[in-house]
């Protein structure tokens, strides 16, 4: 077994600098203890001006997004920076496939930079390019690859964007998942078929809850299966092909913690996020993107009281944010997206003072071939209706 072919590394362990799965941080890092951190984040910003624009995505730490210049979901993140060419620098403070959309959507000038290579993200990593044309291999032999478009949600790598490219697909987001799945039902008629990759769950919600297909009409692709565990009888009669990922974060809430709120706190409303399992989704009040659960509360009124399903760090933001409002992680133990808070003030102190000093570091690189097929994908996205 090659390194590329393990599932994960020990996060900042080991070395693959073209997955999710990181490598180790080449510098010498400020001590966490350092006293001066916030000083130094603030005097290195400072030096580099408008040399340097920092993204700081919803599930980033508040020590880091205090020196965001922009906050945001990945997509939103992604446009800033490619709407400010005179930032020759974009430190990206979120994970590896967000840093790689930055880059493809970005000029060739800009370098965009993780401020540590082991934030990745588990579930781009579980749809690696060699498996997924394993399964297009297979949906060829099956009779069926004819009907099927693959679609990726934006949390997969640049090189799996590039294969929908490549393939017809699409590229969609939490927000316009459902557009993007009608787009995809037109491409061959009625015989129509998805693969949506990576995430099962997102794809599930959004065919059954938002195109009205049925549970049935679902299979899941298991990429560790010969032929993905289906037969050719299953692969012929699915709607959705879903590939076998989730996010590991949102993947942990559970329906039981729901109905037991909704016993002890009766007017508490549930907002999630759709990447949850569908048996949560079903439960819920409200299902939306990170934008959609923070436009949610902000225009909630003062008094209410909501338990919310997504990413810990932006929650608490929230409660925080929001003191008339009662505000509640829809968890009962403390779960943060572990590489999302790879990204602290040590690892942001040491991009930016390297940047200063004139080294630039941890740049995130899409090859022009990826990159070429990859925005083939995002176009086909920017392309649909009302998007
Ligand atoms: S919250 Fe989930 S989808 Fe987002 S980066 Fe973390 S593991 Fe990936």
């Amino acid at each position: 077994m090659t390194t590329t072919d393990l599932p994960l590394l020990t996060l900042g362990r080991g070395v693959d600098p073209h997955a999710e799965r990181g490598v180790d941080c080449p510098g010498a890092l400020p001590p966490a203890s350092d006293p001066d951190l916030v000083a130094r984040a603030r005097a290195a910003k400072e030096a580099l001006g408008e040399k340097v624009f920092v993204l700081g995505h919803h599930y980033q730490r508040d020590e880091v997004i205090a020196f965001a210049d922009v906050t945001g979901d990945s997509f939103k993140l992604a446009r800033e920076a490619a709407a400010r060419p005179e930032a020759e620098y974009i430190v990206f403070c979120g994970v590896h496939f967000m840093a790689e959309s930055a880059d493809i959507l970005t000029a060739d000038t800009q370098r965009v930079i993780l401020p540590d290579l082991a934030a990745g993200c588990s579930m781009a990593d579980m749809a690696r390019l060699a498996q997924v044309e394993d399964a297009w291999d297979a949906l060829v032999e099956a009779g069926v690859a004819d009907q099927v478009v693959p679609i990726t949600y934006m949390n997969s790598s640049a090189d799996i964007k590039a294969f929908c490219g490549r393939h017809g697909g699409a590229v969609c987001t939490s927000s316009n998942a459902e557009v993007a799945l009608r787009w995809a039902f037109e491409q061959h008629g009625p015989d129509t078929k998805v693969l949506f990759l990576p995430d099962q769950h997102l794809g599930r919600n959004t065919a059954v809850l938002e195109l009205g297909h049925s549970l049935d009409d679902c299979v899941v692709w298991n990429p560790f299966r010969t032929s993905g565990g289906l037969t050719s009888a299953q692969l012929a009669d699915a709607r959705m092909i879903l590939w076998r990922g989730h996010c590991s974060v949102h993947g942990r809430f559970s329906e039981h913690v729901v109905d037991e709120l909704r016993a002890t706190v009766p007017d508490i409303q549930i907002l999630v996020h759709p990447e949850c399992k569908h048996e949560v989704v079903t439960r819920a009040d409200l299902v939306g993107s990170t934008e959609f659960i923070i436009r949610t509360i902000e225009n909630a009124p003062a008094g209410s009281s909501w338990a919310i399903g997504t990413e810990l760090n932006l929650v608490q933001r929230l409660a925080n944010a929001h003191p008339d409002k009662r505000i509640v992680f829809l968890d009962k133990t403390v779960c943060y997206c572990a590489t999302m808070n790879r990204i602290d003030l040590p690892h942001f102190v040491w991009a930016l003072e390297n940047l200063v000093a004139g080294n630039v570091v941890n740049v995130i690189e899409v090859d022009a071939e990826t990159q070429k097929w990859a925005e083939v994908a995002l176009q086909r996205m920017l392309d649909l209706p009302g998007i």
